[in-house]
């Protein structure tokens, strides 16, 4: 997506070898029009599947999930990091290891959102070693329903997440794919097929 990667190489910061901060569109402040745009790519990739609901991890998965589930016009659900006060039903639970706080979570969600029925759309802001979608497919599969894919932001390619979940045999479609965060330089999959045409 041509708009995500301007948007990562204007305004994206390079914290390490393996590690990039966008807290000025999807982390921290977030850009509703480029969510938008966003919803809408992951609506168009995944319209056949006949999806009914989404869920993604608190916050940051939050609003490009919301964006889809207004396009396909299906409910969202987050799973939380933190046990909360009011989540007093049934709970289903899986622990994430957390890549950028170095920590395992365990991040749970009602077990009255998912049904057996359900045809579930996985979407996280990052992938990184595939942790947290893993853990969500956890929380799908414990539900009894059906993984129909799993929609990221922003996969990091040099990092094994993808090629994990893809081996697995899950559908995993990326908006923008790192290649390398090298010598605090952001290069994607496709710039190297840019540059051979
Ligand atoms: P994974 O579970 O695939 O190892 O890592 C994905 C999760 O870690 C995402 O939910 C995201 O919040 C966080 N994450 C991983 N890598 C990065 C990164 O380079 N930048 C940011 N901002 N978050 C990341």
């Amino acid at each position: 997506m041509e708009l995500l990667q301007n948007k990562i190489l204007e305004e994206g910061k390079v914290l390490s070898e393996s590690v990039l901060k966008v807290d000025s569109f999807l982390n921290h402040q977030i850009d509703p029009k480029l969510m938008l745009e966003i919803g809408e790519e992951f609506a168009r990739l995944f319209t056949t599947e006949g999806i009914t609901k989404i869920l993604t991890l608190e916050s940051s998965g939050i609003a490009p999930s919301v964006m889809t589930g207004l396009k396909l016009g299906i409910p969202v659900i987050f799973a939380r990091k933190r046990k909360s006060l009011t989540l007093t039903d049934d709970l289903l639970t899986a622990n994430v290891y957390s890549y950028t706080k170095q920590e395992s979570n365990e991040i749970s969600i009602s077990n009255k959102f998912i049904q057996p029925e359900d045809c579930v759309l996985i979407i996280d802001d990052f992938l990184a070693n595939g942790e947290a979608a893993l853990g969500l497919i956890d929380l799908v599969t414990q539900a009894k329903a059906t993984v129909a894919g799993i929609g990221i932001v922003i996969e990091k390619s040099f990092q094994v997440g993808g090629q994990k979940l893809r081996e697995q045999g899950w559908r995993v479609e990326s908006l923008a794919r790192v290649e390398s965060l090298s010598n605090g330089k952001v290069t994607f999959v496709n710039d190297k097929v840019e540059e051979t045409i």
